[in-house]
């Protein structure tokens, strides 16, 4: 099935139910109205030119619209590139060219942001030509920009006048595209997240994402009786498919959060009674750490998925404690759609807290030997590849990037280290970039930071490499400290003392605030390797 056929379907099956909720202002969708504003939508897309094959960005924070957009998209065969919320000018200015982009559909960001003034100083034609009739020398193949919102921009429609257009659209090219859509087209393009280095804009179909997301709800036991608070971002992978194609082929009900903020989010898992409730390892570390915490209810909670990054064993069974939920974890990537391997809602606690699970259905999950390429024996080291239906169409454009991460026997190479276990589960070591290599030593960042995590007052904390005349590379502790406490290096190095090996043990402390972050909510290592270098300085 297609998204739009899954739309539907619900707009059949159960109309008056709810599908789309915003607890802070009080706006909700039932499947049916939903799936009227979708098609009005997509008319006014059509009228404006958007059709089959055409790539309409997305670049907005969590509004309610932006659903929209996706399913307008995908119903009449265009292809939507969600975009990062942090995205400034260099890096839209890139992703616009790099995509094609036909229309893009944005937001003004959040305080601050100002997407509109980038636009500007990207587009200044948008103040002198007629709507429609955009020619921009940067992007040649931009046709519209689209406010999503009431307020007017020059040049811009706005979604009131896009819908309005819609109205006037006839039916027959609107089920005329419609009924080209295919299972196999590519529905969502979307950048990696640039943990590494430079965003990939990743294709994937129809097929891949709804598939994925449904296997993901079976794994948690989804009904359409669940409500599930969704404030991980949409333009990445886990909100979009984790998150929304998990709802949308289970009948869910999706609470949103604009912009993930803790309190935000508590309050709305306690006002609609949220059955579940996904984030990223910092976002439920900023939840259970808010000084209000203790005064929501979070016992509607049943289950919900922590991915993203590397998984703390303690935070994941301080979830399952504080917040009464079977927290499953998710390992996967925007290149396979992005889930890979799942622990499940029964598996015992232990398993789902120090595991990722084992792989989805009609797929095959192999940790290779990167140097040799031979599988590994049960408990080795290796690099986790993965082999199925969820592996990405490819890279845009870019062939031999994919020829690089998709083998010739069709797995793709993640660049992630991992285990299996006698049972068949997973866990994730590393990333085969992040290895800190110490006078020949390998060390892995996870295993310090799973020691140092246990530490009183640590409330976060990255291991990276620092360059070491010596040593080549040595160990550094980047940590984030709980309130009314003052570590310093001598501390740090005391609690690891006879503990953990002692060349494991960081030679480099550095108490900071935050961490320098992905617009999903990743932790940008490489950025700290950079700091921690010119901090040694
Ligand atoms: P880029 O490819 O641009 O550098 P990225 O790899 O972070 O960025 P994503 O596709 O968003 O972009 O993230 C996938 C990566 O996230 C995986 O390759 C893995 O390193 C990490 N990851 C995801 N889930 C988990 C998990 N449960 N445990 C450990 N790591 C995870
Ligand atoms: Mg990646």
């Amino acid at each position: 099935r297609t998204l739009g056929d899954w739309l539907e379907y619900w707009a059949k099956e159960s109309p008056d139910k709810e599908y789309i909720v915003y607890s802070d202002r009080d706006l909700r969708f039932t499947w049916k109205k939903f799936n009227d504003r979708v098609d009005n939508m997509a008319k006014g897309l059509i009228s404006i030119g958007v059709t089959r094959g055409s790539n309409v960005g997305i670049w907005a924070q969590n509004v309610p619209d932006w659903l929209t957009f996706l399913y307008a998209t995908a119903k009449i065969g265009a292809v939507a590139v969600t975009v990062n919320t942090s995205y400034r000018l260099d890096e839209i200015d890139y992703l616009m060219k790099n995509s094609d982009m036909h229309t893009l559909c944005m937001t003004d960001g959040v305080a601050g942001s100002c997407y509109t003034d980038i636009i500007y100083e990207l587009i200044p034609e948008l103040k002198t030509k007629q709507r429609g009739k955009l020619k921009s020398d940067r992007f040649p193949k931009l046709k519209n920009v689209v406010y999503i919102g009431q307020e007017k921009y020059r040049g811009m429609y706005n979604t009131a006048e896009i819908l309005l257009l819609g109205k006037n659209v006839p039916d027959n090219e609107f089920k005329r595209l419609r009924s080209l859509t295919n299972c196999h087209d590519v529905v969502n393009m979307q950048y990696t997240s640039g943990t590494t280095g430079f965003p990939k804009g990743v294709m994937l179909t129809h097929h891949n994402i709804a598939n994925n997301g449904y296997l993901t709800g079976v794994h948690m036991n989804f009904t359409k009786d669940d409500k599930c608070c969704i404030c991980v971002p949409l333009f990445h992978c886990f909100g979009v498919v984790l998150a929304t194609m998990c709802c949308l082929t289970h009948g869910s009900t999706q609470v949103m959060v604009e912009k993930f903020d803790p309190l935000l989010t508590l309050v709305s898992v306690h006002k609609e009674r949220c059955t579940v409730l996904h984030g990223v390892p910092t976002m439920f570390i900023s939840m259970l750490n808010h000084s209000m915490f203790s005064l929501f209810d979070m016992s509607s909670l049943r289950t919900g998925i922590m991915a993203g990054a590397l998984c703390p064993e303690e935070l994941m069974k301080e979830v399952n404690e504080k917040m009464y939920m079977n927290l499953t974890s998710v390992y996967g990537m925007t290149e396979t759609s992005p889930g890979m391997t799942q622990s499940r809602v029964e598996d015992p606690f232990e398993v789902r807290c120090t595991t990722v699970g084992r792989e989805y259905e009609f797929t095959e999950v192999k940790v290779l030997n990167p140097e040799t390429g031979e599988e590994c024996a049960v408990g080795e080291e290796g690099e986790m590849c993965c082999r199925g239906y969820n592996v990405m169409k490819g890279y845009y454009k870019n062939p031999v990037a994919t020829a690089e991460v998709i083998d010739s026997n069709g797995f793709m190479h993640s660049g992630d280290l991992g285990v299996k276990d006698e049972n068949g589960n997973f866990r994730i070591t590393g990333r085969i970039k992040d290895i800190i290599i110490r006078g020949g030593e390998n060390i892995s960042p996870k295993e310090v930071e799973d020691y140092l995590y246990k530490m009183p007052g640590v409330k976060d904390v990255q291991v990276v490499a620092v360059a070491s005349e010596r040593y080549g590379e040595d160990v550094g502790a980047f940590i984030i400290q709980k309130d009314g406490y003052d570590l310093n290096t001598q501390d740090v190095r005391d609690f690891c003392k006879g503990h953990i090996a002692k060349y494991k043990i960081p030679r480099y402390v550095f108490i900071v605030d935050s961490f320098p972050m992905t617009g999903s909510g990743k932790i940008q290592k490489f950025r700290l390797r950079e700091m921690a270098l010119e901090l040694c300085e």
